[in-house]
């Protein structure tokens, strides 16, 4: 570390606990890992807990002139949750919410999980709109800052759509609550330039006739390519100006410490159906068609269509669906008659339309769900099988519904050009947003280099033949930033720049994402995905079994164990850094191995079903073999559990009456110290007191059948 971040770290240490300060090997590298294909190592992470704090870190930065990321849930996949300098994380402290005027406004903090935020509003017959497929990991702020969206949301119900307000920290630490008169009073009178200049881009953007237009007819599909221009276009008010570009600007512009959105109604009634066609054109054809369905309210009709191409129904052995290409489409509605009518509909438009089988549509959960399975499948299937150490990557591009028939089957056309065999494409037709999964390796310049090839070709259709958009839904990141130019054109880019040029001067805030001077740079800094064992090797580093692990926050979540354990692998393998390996195994110990509770609740949300409960109780027994000191005592301690646990009863006692003399400062600091030395359990003011079921109590339980094990805690 040098001298700039070392001041850096003395200073911030004056006003962070150094609890929520990480400069260690293990743990920078564990939360520097996103989901992504990228790999930097931030100098120093910081888990943040407050507005203030955030304030005076980024002052402080600025001061010193280093660059800071933030960092949500690390779900993002273009590489724009990564950092080689600061990384702020703002998840587990920033889980405030307030429900308003009945659930058709709510006001978050940027670490709540969007799931969560469903199931709140959910009593109110409300849900919050954007809907990413990770909607059960990402967090707020991670949505609203990828501008993330999903199977339903489109673009009529994305965060650009129902954000209302913000509370905001710009570069230089100022606070700005969009949503607040007296914030932003105080902002105009000491940032008079700050808005007139945001005023000089929107007359600038405005009195450019035909860049507005591009504007409009770019942001009619889902864009996140490049900074948020729209509300240039869309907002007069310089504050809701402001508040719009936050939207998908990956913390390139400011800190998103609040946000206040609407919600959007959430339909009772829901009817799918799994329509096969012969062929991809056809299937797309189709889809336009129903796109075009309204019902008298002038909503429409048809609210999802999925296309999974022959690849992706092999993928999930979809037996039906051999060499045919499925639309799946949802249709909902407040009544079931109203669905009814709708299904109707839909099926009148579908007539005329060659499909493979007849067209049905079933509204019983236990039948679609089948449906949705199968969608939701295709990626865990695809990341499952690819060939050890490749990287499972997904690409988001969009078209125009009306290029859709022939966009898609020359997407298609292009992706077996480049041998990518096993490559998929699926996703929400109906915005004509297209996801393809390819396994790429990076291992040799040959594969670089047939992934940049694929990016270019990519590149010359969705920009060049069709005007689309070479990022829908997963940002810019790394991965497309030195396309944002190309795919915009010198007039619109010119205004992004202007706008992080006002609100980032000095280019601290995740330096690299969305604009990056290297052409090259999304084809470096790949993370190495190297084989350590059978367990864990699947793993897509998503990050979605954190949300489950119960040590997430605390050591390392199952997410961070799997990738510290692959770099161990990679080190000893390559013999590069044998220092910073012993680091690594010698952090592990306590952060990855003794603190993993080993109950494997992490594989209930992994879409791999990985359970990295077992790779812990695999290193375990390695490090115990049979026979072992160790070993023997485990085994006498299993088979004479009664005994042990009346021996312990005397010395939880005497703890708790040391406490009780002592006090807990005290008492920290002398079993901290037995603890070093000794190696005896570390001692917390947590411990229980040694307790004894009443003898009555326990005769006067009745006499049951079943019995129940319960575990008041975390078994470790
Ligand atoms: C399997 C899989 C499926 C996915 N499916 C979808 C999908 O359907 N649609 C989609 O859009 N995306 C999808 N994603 C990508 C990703 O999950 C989403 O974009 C998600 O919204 C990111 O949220 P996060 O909480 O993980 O944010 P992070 O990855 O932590 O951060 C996202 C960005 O926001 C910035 N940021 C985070 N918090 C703040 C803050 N408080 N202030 C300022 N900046 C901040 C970060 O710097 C970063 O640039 C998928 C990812 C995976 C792994
Ligand atoms: S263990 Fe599973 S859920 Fe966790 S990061 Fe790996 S693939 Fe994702
Ligand atoms: S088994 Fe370990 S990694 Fe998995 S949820 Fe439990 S503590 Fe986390």
């Amino acid at each position: 570390m040098n001298n700039k971040y070392l001041s850096f770290l003395k200073e911030i240490r004056s006003f962070i606990p150094e609890e929520r300060i990480y400069t260690d090997e293990v743990r920078r590298l564990a939360w520097g890992t996103d989901a992504g294909f990228y790999r930097m190592i931030p100098e120093i992470v910081i888990r943040s807990d407050s507005e203030k704090e955030i304030s005076r870190v980024l002052a402080l930065a600025k001061s010193s002139h280093l660059p800071v990321t933030f960092r949500a849930a690390g779900t993002s996949l273009s590489g724009q949750a990564i950092s080689d300098s600061i990384l702020v994380v703002a998840g587990k402290h920033w889980e405030k919410y307030e429900i308003l005027d009945e659930g058709k406004k709510i006001r978050l903090q940027p670490g709540i999980v969007g799931q969560r935020v469903n199931e709140l509003l959910k009593p109110y017959g409300r849900k919050f709109a954007p809907d990413p497929a990770s909607v059960k990991s990402a967090m707020v702020g991670g949505i609203v800052m990828n501008n993330a969206s999903g199977m339903n949301c489109g673009t009529h119900a994305n965060s650009d759509k129902m954000l209302l307000s913000a509370k905001i920290i710009l570069a230089d630490g100022t606070i700005l609550d969009t949503g607040d008169e007296e914030s932003k009073k105080r902002f105009a009178q000491e940032n008079p330039h700050f808005l007139q200049r945001v005023e000089e881009l929107r007359d600038q953007v405005r009195n450019n006739k035909e860049l507005c237009e591009r504007i409009r007819y770019k942001y009619a599909i889902k864009n996140v390519t490049g900074l948020n221009i729209l509300p240039f276009v869309r907002q007069d008010d310089p504050f809701d100006i402001i508040t719009h570009l936050m939207v998908g600007s990956e913390g390139t512009l400011a800190f998103l410490a609040e946000v206040t959105m609407n919600t959007e109604y959430d339909f009772p009634c829901k009817a799918s159906a799994m329509l096969y066609f012969k062929e991809i054109k056809e299937a797309c054809r189709a889809v336009v068609a129903m796109k075009k369905l309204i019902n008298p309210e002038g909503q429409w009709i048809v609210k999802g269509a999925e296309l999974l191409d022959k690849k992706s129904l092999a993928s999930v052995n979809d037996k039906t669906g051999e060499n045919l290409t499925a639309i799946l489409a949802e249709t909902k509605a407040s009544s079931a008659e109203e669905l009814r009518w709708n299904i109707r509909q839909i099926e009148s438009c579908l007539q005329g339309f060659e499909t493979f089988q007849p067209v049905h549509f079933t509204d019983k959960p236990e039948e679609y769900s089948k449906y949705w399975a199968i969608r939701s499948g295709i990626f865990p299937s695809v990341g499952g099988t690819r060939k050890s150490g490749t990287t499972c990557l997904i690409e988001d591009v969009a078209f125009h519904i009306e290029d859709l028939p022939e966009a898609t089957a020359d997407l298609q056309a292009l992706i077996a050009r480049h041998g990518y065999e096993d490559a998929c494409i699926y996703g929400h037709a109906l915005e004509g947003n297209y996801h393809f999964i390819i396994n790429q390796s990076f291992s040799s310049a040959e594969e670089v280099r047939r992934y940049e090839s694929l990016m270019n070709d990519v590149k010359g259709l969705v920009v060049d033949k069709y005007d689309g958009s070479l990022k829908a839904e997963h940002g810019t990141g790394r991965n497309m930033a030195p396309f944002v130019r190309y795919e915009w054109g010198d007039e619109a880019f010119a205004v992004m720049k202007a706008v992080k040029e006002l609100f980032d001067p000095d280019n601290l805030l995740n330096p690299g994402v969305i604009f990056n001077d290297d052409p090259e740079c999304h084809i470096k800094n790949f993370k190495p995905l190297p084989l350590t064992h059978p367990l864990i090797d699947r793993c897509i580093e998503c990050g979605f079994c954190e949300v489950n692990c119960l040590t997430c926050g605390f050591s390392l979540s199952s997410r961070q164990r799997i990738v510290i354990r692959r770099e161990i692998a990679r080190l000893k393998h390559t013999g590069e850094d044998n220092a910073r390996l012993e680091q690594l195994e010698k952090g592990y110990r306590y952060l990855g191995n003794e603190t993993c509770a080993g109950d494997g609740l992490c594989s209930l949300s992994c879409p791999m079903h990985i359970n990295t409960g077992d790779l812990t109780h695999v290193i375990r027994q390695l490090s115990l073999p049979k026979g072992s000191l160790g070993y023997r005592a485990g085994d006498f301690a299993a088979n004479h559990f009664a005994g042990i646990k009346n021996g312990l009863r005397p010395v939880l006692t005497l703890a708790d009456t040391a406490h009780a003399l002592l006090g807990t400062t005290a008492m920290s600091a002398i079993t901290k110290e037995m603890h070093s030395l000794l190696h005896v359990p570390l001692w917390t003011p947590a411990m229980p007191k040694a307790y004894r079921v009443p003898k009555n109590l326990e005769k006067s339980q009745p006499e049951v059948k079943e019995k129940v094990v319960y575990f008041p805690s975390c078994i470790n």
